[in-house]
């Protein structure tokens, strides 16, 4: 199974902040660490160390940061001749760790901007059935859309992470195979503010597996064989920023990749991402290689 995500790949600015800032206030923020973020980037090389065969499309701009972008990707083990070259700068998130672990982030999102309906449809040409398309909210809706139409025209698998979630998102629904949506994404997309029953709306819109995120509340998945719920790993959070994008990445590597049942998906995604939320930072914190082998052995 080949893997294609489209999405993003940036600069991450994270600043531990006592108190985030509001409309007119200054707060004192620190330290500041620099590392590679997007919500494109953070999936796909979380599926590569989980030993999926992936490429990352993603736009990058002819700065600095684009170059560095690029070089950390190749440190991952993804390609980075499939970055498309765009005419504006590198995006980049700004992102403020509260002292629970919580966080509040500010993204540029101009150059993901830039990926056009005909970019989208080029880049998925390389799916063919059995492969997997991984999308996430950050291009525009007609960019994703026509990406999403594209993969299933081929007889590939989609995978929608429709984060950060727009209302307009909803009408993609039905072009996911598997939906991943965090709560809040759940209520917004779903109508509902039961996560159950927003997952069960969202099946009925025409996603084929709702997979529905609940932070340390853990995760459930609803398909047409019913649903199945799994508690989070008992930790204590020190910053959770990527704890979404690892769950995805883990449960699409064991769903799609390993054909695991979703159980035993959801447990595996939810101890990768358990683990990363211990830690600061965001690829900083991601689970390694051998984690990943050794989280994924346990749940086959
Ligand atoms: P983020 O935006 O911070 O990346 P998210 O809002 O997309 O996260 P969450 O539902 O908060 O997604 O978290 C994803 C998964 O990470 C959860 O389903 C859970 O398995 C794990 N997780 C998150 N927070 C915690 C926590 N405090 N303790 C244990 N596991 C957690």
């Amino acid at each position: 199974m080949r893997v294609l995500v489209l999405g993003t790949a940036m600069v991450d600015e994270t600043m531990a902040a006592a108190v985030f800032p509001h409309a007119g206030a200054t707060v004192i923020a620190g330290p500041a660490e620099r590392d590679l973020g997007g919500k494109g980037a953070n999936q796909a090389l979380v599926m590569r160390r989980a030993g999926l065969d992936v490429r990352l499309v993603a736009p990058v701009g002819g700065d600095t940061a684009g170059e560095w972008v690029a070089g950390e990707l190749a440190g991952e083990g993804l390609d980075p001749a499939d970055l498309v070259p765009v005419e504006v700068p590198t995006d980049r998130s700004l992102i403020f760790v509260g002292p629970g672990g919580e966080n509040a982030i500010a993204s540029i999102v101009a150059a993901a901007e830039c990926i056009d309906e005909r970019l989208a449809r080029e880049s998925v040409e390389l799916l063919g059935p059995g492969d997997l398309l991984v999308m996430q909210g950050n291009l525009t809706l007609a960019a994703t859309r026509a990406a999403l139409a594209a993969a299933r025209a081929a007889g590939a698998l989609t995978l929608l992470n429709p984060s950060p979630a727009r209302p307009d998102i909803a009408s993609l629904v039905p072009l996911a195979d598997c939906l991943v949506v965090n709560e809040g994404e759940a209520r917004l997309l779903g109508g509902r503010d039961d996560a159950l029953q927003a997952a069960e709306a969202l099946r009925a819109s025409g996603a084929g597996l709702v997979v529905v995120t609940l932070g340390a509340r853990g995760a459930l998945a609803l398909d047409a064989d019913g649903s199945v719920a799994v508690e989070a790993e008992p930790v204590r959070p020190v910053d959770t920023t990527g704890a979404g994008d690892v769950f995805t990445a883990i449960f699409a590597a064991c769903r799609y990749g390993r054909a695991m049942p979703i159980e035993a998906s959801l447990r595996a995604a939810g101890r990768a991402a358990a683990l990363a939320v211990t830690r600061h930072g965001t690829r900083a914190a991601f689970p390694s290689r051998t984690e990943i082998a050794a989280i994924i052995g346990a749940d086959r």
